[in-house]
């Protein structure tokens, strides 16, 4: 069970989460970013831990745990998270345009 299914939140299908990415008024770079979000295409810790000079970057600098994207988004306790998802929050709520 992942932080999602925790939450109890409905889990948005692919086909969902594309649609309102092509529709909606986020911006491009922000699209491709959730993109390499969902094909696991992002450089979190366990990528740095074999980089020699940058295995620091492996872990959190807030709380040392492992830096995946999990840990990033929905289980680091540092301050701003829960802020951060707010705004996501209002930016999914903005009416949806085809591009
Ligand atoms: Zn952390």
């Amino acid at each position: 069970m992942d932080a999602l299914e925790e939450s109890g939140s409905p889990r948005p299908t692919e086909q969902k989460l594309w649609k309102d990415l092509k529709y909606s008024k986020i911006r491009k770079n922000i699209g491709d970013w959730f993109w390499k979000l969902i094909h696991n295409r992002l450089w979190p810790g366990a990528y740095w831990k074999n980089v020699p000079s940058y295995e620091e970057r492996a872990y959190c600098e807030y709380c040392q745990n492992l830096e995946t994207m999990d840990h990033i988004l929905l289980s680091c306790t540092i301050e701003g998270r829960e802020q951060i998802w707010e705004m996501v929050e209002k930016l999914y709520e903005l009416p949806m345009k085809a591009n």
